[in-house]
């Protein structure tokens, strides 16, 4: 139940945004999680309203955009997605790979009154 953490980590940055921007009103926060991250946003979601209640952001409206893992090849040096979780180069199946995104998790944007 990581989402619990990373509600609480998210939500003091929201609160801090909106006091130091001077919002009355937080009326939609995006947010970006990599797929690594493994986040269920509904969970998340949950947990970020419970955090916010009786706060400016309590009625924002929650966006999450999910990033698709990349990775790149060291044996060839190709960018791929990976599907199915397969962790293997879709050019020469080297299993020599790095991962370049999906472990992001930042708030994109934040929208206020
Ligand atoms: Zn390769």
């Amino acid at each position: 139940m990581h989402e619990i953490r990373i509600a609480e980590d998210l939500s003091l940055i929201v609160l801090d945004t909106a006091r130091k921007e001077n919002l009355s009103k937080v009326t939609k926060v995006n947010i970006s999680f990599g797929q690594l991250i493994q986040i269920v946003p509904d969970i998340f979601e949950f947990a970020f309203r419970e955090i916010v209640r009786n706060s400016v952001v309590q009625d924002a409206e929650i966006d999450i955009e999910i990033i698709p893992v990349k990775m790149k090849c060291k044996n060839c040096g190709s960018d791929f997605l990976v599907k199915d979780n397969l962790f293997a180069c879709n050019v020469c199946s080297s299993t020599d790979v790095a991962i370049i995104q999906g472990k992001e998790l930042f708030i994109k944007s934040i929208e206020g009154e």
